[in-house]
């Protein structure tokens, strides 16, 4: 998360691997804007390093362990890291600022690849909040790259790596913003960007602060109504006041959920659409290097086995329980078994994820939510096994498996 920037003149940076060097200590603190004409190409090593008008601060890499599997997961990727993360500066730059609005107080971005629970976080470092600092886990790319066979891991790196590069140099109301409309605009950032991972889908969420790609969704419809500056509109309204839902009432003349209302109707007026737009990369700007691959179509292994994004924000104990049991309940909602692939795996993922969400959830609680993820063959399969409702929830797995070995089988 990023405090409202403000320039500050000095402080101590430690040493890290050193992927580019900005601005030294004698250049000046708040450099003119070049034209185009005399912007400065990322130029290594000395002096202040431009791109799109833009000044992209110390960016700094860090690998915990080179020999993780996840590190190895990322250096294997293909992808050249530092056009990856100055590319990910000038993108959510450019999607929220122009080069004049953009603010200029984050002095670096270190990206920490490292093992840890979660998909990644976002920090300033405790000796001054415009040092930035992105984890990013080692555990969750590998994990990645295992269900995915290899073929969402540039998507997934690029997606989040984008994602949390908007929490560094996004505006949130002195830290008192909403934190589902932070995320929604992450996540906006993201989709825009082209790193749409295919487990997002439009018209999800009950709120209009959901947050991620619920947000993100509604975020989306808003700009079509009301234009192309209405993100960086509510990202600027944070910039020099505290949070209230008024933002919506001054920048659109409607409360939040009013304008959720009409969301929510267009999504349903509109359902046959999306479902052929989500198919392949929406409207987003630029194209994802490996887009169909991540079609759902021609990725089945994340169907039904939909857990590409975690994230973890910042490591304080009370925000991520509560974010950890968001993202669970999201999942839960999402995860359904249609009787092809394995039962077993379904399963796993549905038992894991109550057990994040309640795991004291009695067990006439778990065979209700079970059986309404049934879909297709396994619903059939259910008609016949417990016609009259009468089996518990143990009986039903066991049931469910050999129904499901036996179906493999044939
Ligand atoms: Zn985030």
């Amino acid at each position: 998360m990023s405090q409202p920037p403000h320039p500050r003149t000095s402080s101590a940076i430690p040493p890290t691997a050193i992927l580019h060097q900005t601005s030294g200590p004698d250049s000046p603190e708040k450099p003119e804007i070049m034209s185009s004409e005399e912007e400065v190409e990322v130029n290594h090593g000395k002096g202040v390093i431009w791109r799109g008008g833009y000044r992209i601060p110390l960016i700094r890499l860090r690998f915990n362990d080179v020999c993780d599997e996840g590190s190895t997961v990322i250096l294997n990727s293909g992808l050249n890291l530092h056009d990856v993360l100055v590319d990910a500066v000038v993108g959510v730059l450019d999607a929220l600022y122009t080069p004049k609005t953009a603010p200029t107080n984050v002095r670096s971005v270190t990206f920490i690849v490292r093992s840890m629970d979660g998909v990644a976080y976002t920090t300033g470092m405790d000796i001054d909040d415009d040092h930035k600092e992105i984890h990013f886990s080692t555990d969750y790319i590998a994990g990645v790259n295992e269900r995915s066979n290899g073929k969402q891991n540039k998507q997934e790196i690029l997606g989040v790596i984008r994602h949390e590069m908007v929490h560094c140099f996004q505006y949130n109301a002195f830290g008192g913003a909403n934190g589902g409309l932070i995320e929604g605009i992450a996540d906006w950032v993201r989709y825009k960007a082209g790193f749409r991972p295919p487990h997002w889908h439009r018209g999800e969420g009950n709120e209009w602060d959901d947050g991620y790609e619920r947000t993100a969704y509604f975020l989306l419809w808003l700009e079509d109504q009301y234009g192309p500056e209405t993100v960086p509109r509510i990202n600027g309204w944070m910039k020099s006041r505290r949070y209230s839902d008024k933002l919506f009432i001054d920048l659109f003349n409607e409360k939040p959920d009013e304008l959720f209302q009409r969301y929510k109707k267009w999504c349903d007026e509109h359902k046959e659409e999306e479902s052929s737009e989500a198919a392949c990369g929406g409207d987003a700007k630029e194209s994802a290097p490996d887009k169909e691959e991540s079609c759902p179509e021609t990725s089945p292994q994340n169907e039904g086995d939909d857990h590409s994004y975690v994230e973890v924000s910042e490591p304080r104990e009370d925000c991520n329980v509560s974010e950890v049991k968001l993202v669970a309940r999201d999942r839960l909602c999402k995860l359904t078994y249609d009787g092809t692939g394995s039962f077993k795996r379904f399963l796993n993922s549905f038992e894991g994820l109550i057990e994040v969400l309640d795991s004291n959830m009695s067990e006439g609680e778990r065979k209700l939510l079970l059986v309404t993820a049934l879909k297709g063959d396994a619903l059939a399969w259910l008609d016949a096994i417990d016609p009259e409702d009468e089996v518990d929830y143990p009986g039903l797995k066991v049931l469910l498996e050999s129904n499901s070995s036996a179906a493999y089988k044939s």
